[in-house]
């Protein structure tokens, strides 16, 4: 069996710096590379003008650099939002998109490749799972957005294909990593993950020592309608899930942001807005609405709530305290929007 090649852009400096002392290198090569990947942005080792050849050479042999190259991007009319399709390097597709925002760029990253979650109003889980994105190949979606655009990116939602909870310690690492002061330094109270709600990561995650926000992808005010809409909800109950965003709440200061996509006569009546006031009463929450955003190979008939339902909704809500937000829908013409992000070939 051939032996894999270690993915440097995943590692760490302690543990880069192993591998170049391997190599029988000098410490500071390996300072020198962690800087080409992680500030210059470098994709290969061709671009690590002030490394010697030899070694070059030698770490081509048991080292790879993964990336992700752009094979179409496409610009929003509306707002300036740009969803890129990615080729990973054995061929898999990803997407991720960039919105423009006053207070700074925000890259939605993908966690992997396809989801096993399976909520019936979302397109990123049709053909399943293939598998886990390393730490490399998400820092790689935002490093080549940056070089694409030239222009710095201050914010990140872990919000695009997959989902995150169940890929933990890559995208703990890719936290960590991008956050680093070292690298990019995107401040960890810019990051943005967002789950389903699988119920002990969310507990794991509340004792990590992040300073992350958690979006809970909450969807509806009571177990029965969660789980025709949402198959994690077999799995683990609402009072579950509010259990363990207290914790989260609680070991981090951070408030917990829940998310509600609307869905026309499934979740946006009068009376679903009275329950959801009920359960999130006397908690430091945010509830986030979205009109859901029809995915045309569901063929499932949910359309997005009228604007009277989602004013009446969002005043219910607002009467029983409760601070409420509405997610502007960026790049909805080129279906870059939340849920539509789907692997189609070029
Ligand atoms: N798996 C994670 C993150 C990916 S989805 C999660 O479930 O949170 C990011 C957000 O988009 C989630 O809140 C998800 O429920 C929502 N979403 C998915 N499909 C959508 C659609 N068609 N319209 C609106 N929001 C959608």
């Amino acid at each position: 069996m051939m032996e894999q090649k270690i993915d440097i852009k995943s590692l760490s400096l302690q543990e880069l710096t192993k591998v170049t002392q391997k190599c029988k290198a000098p410490d500071f090569r390996a300072r020198q590379i962690f800087e080409w990947l992680h500030v210059h942005l470098a994709t290969g080792f061709e671009e690590m003008t002030n490394l010697p050849n030899s070694l070059k050479e030698q770490m081509k042999e048991f080292c790879e650099i993964r990336n992700a190259s752009a094979r179409k991007v496409q610009v929003s009319g509306i707002d300036g939002t740009r969803k890129y399709l990615f080729e990973l390097n054995d061929g898999n597709l990803i997407e991720s998109v960039m919105m423009r925002y006053r207070h700074g760029n925000s890259v939605c990253v993908s966690s992997q490749v396809g989801c096993a979650m399976g909520c019936r109003f979302c397109a990123s889980t049709i053909g399943g799972l293939v598998r886990n994105l390393t730490v490399s190949e998400m820092l790689s979606q935002v490093y080549e957005i940056q070089r694409d655009t030239g222009e710095r990116v201050s914010n990140i939602v872990i919000m695009g294909m997959g989902e995150p909870l169940t890929n933990y310690d890559n995208v703990t690492g890719f936290i960590r990593q991008i956050s680093n002061e070292n690298t990019l330094h995107i401040s960890q109270r810019n990051i943005t993950i967002s789950t389903c709600g699988i119920v002990p990561a969310i507990i794991r995650l509340s004792k990590e020592s992040l300073k992350c926000t958690l979006a809970l992808s909450l969807h509806a005010p009571n177990d029965e309608i969660r789980r025709s809409i949402m198959p994690i909800a077999e799995k683990y109950t609402i009072k579950e899930i509010l259990h363990a965003c207290d914790r989260y709440f609680e070991n981090t200061g951070r408030r917990i942001t829940f998310e509600y996509c609307l869905i026309d006569g499934v979740n946006d009546r009068k009376e679903h807005a009275v329950l959801l006031a009920d359960l999130l009463k006397g908690r430091n929450a945010h509830v986030n609405l979205i009109p859901v955003n029809p995915v045309r190979e569901r063929e499932n008939g949910f359309g997005a709530a009228k604007e009277q339902d989602i004013s009446a909704f969002r005043s219910i809500l607002e009467d029983a305290g409760i601070t409420v937000t509405r997610r502007r829908e960026m790049g909805r013409d080129i279906q870059g929007a939340c849920g539509q992000l789907v692997r189609r070939s070029v």
